[in-house]
């Protein structure tokens, strides 16, 4: 997912940001750095800023203008170091990172920042899906470029950390039918073994499920208790 993210600098002239922020989006887990119209090239500060990133630099990609590296993007969100220049849609980092994450498992999202002396135009802005504000001192919210890139990569590493979290939680519990075809099938294997007499049952189903709906089985726990149960099957055969 998070490979479906790109970073794209418009316009920058620092080639030390650029190092910066291969180094900020690295520590994130992105990789994909473009540099539309870029007024620098990366250079020996770019290679030191970015110290284990330089991968990162190595791998980007140059384009002539922003629309070139949003173009295949179904998401596109712009920054601007100021709120509200104009009436569209606004996010704020932890909103917009958990639609970065959310929607890049379906396509291609690009995150967009500005030039470090006047950020992004109206006309770029007006591209974009949505615009982030990082909502910072009123009196001074202007980030540098590279800490700006590392604050958007962390809100969108942790909504996709909390995202992966989930799917780890998810545990499937098996359906009431499938309970009761497990009972069935235990209480054949232990007729079939001897250890139910088939007419002195007594009450040992009724514990023996309270024992295992006390359990809250999963249905992977379940599927080897199945097979635990055809095992036994298999060794007792039709001699029973
Ligand atoms: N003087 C410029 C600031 C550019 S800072 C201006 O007034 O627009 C360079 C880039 O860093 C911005 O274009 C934006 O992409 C990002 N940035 C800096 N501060 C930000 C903030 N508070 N919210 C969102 N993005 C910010």
């Amino acid at each position: 997912m998070l490979s479906n993210i790109r970073v794209v600098l418009v316009g920058t002239s620092h080639p030390g940001n650029i190092g910066s922020v291969a180094r900020a989006m690295k520590t994130m887990g992105l990789s994909n750095l473009y540099l539309a119209e870029p007024r620098c090239e990366p250079d020996g500060q770019s290679v030191a800023l970015a110290a284990g990133a330089c991968d990162i630099l190595k791998s980007l990609k140059t384009v002539d203008s922003m629309e070139e590296a949003i173009k295949d993007c179904s998401l596109v969100i712009a920054t601007s170091a100021r709120s509200r220049t104009l009436d569209w849609p606004m996010l704020d980092p932890r909103q917009a990172g958990e639609k970065m994450a959310a929607e890049s498992a379906s396509g291609q999202v690009a995150i967009v920042f500005g030039r470090e002396n006047h950020g992004l135009n109206n006309e770029e802005l007006q591209r974009c899906n949505y615009h982030l504000f990082i909502p910072a001192n009123p009196e001074y919210s202007s980030l540098n470029l590279a800490q700006a890139v590392q604050l958007v990569c962390y809100e969108t590493r942790m909504a996709w950390l909390a995202g992966q979290e989930q799917e780890a939680d998810v545990v499937e519990y098996p359906s009431n039918e499938d309970h009761e075809r497990f009972f069935t099938h235990l209480e054949q294997t232990l007729t079939r073994t001897g250890f139910i007499i088939k007419n002195h049952p007594g009450q040992v189903m009724t514990k023996l499920r309270r024992l295992f709906t006390k359990a809250r089985i999963e249905s992977q726990e379940m599927n080897i208790l199945r097979g635990i149960l055809t095992s036994v099957d298999k060794k007792v055969g039709d001699d029973k």
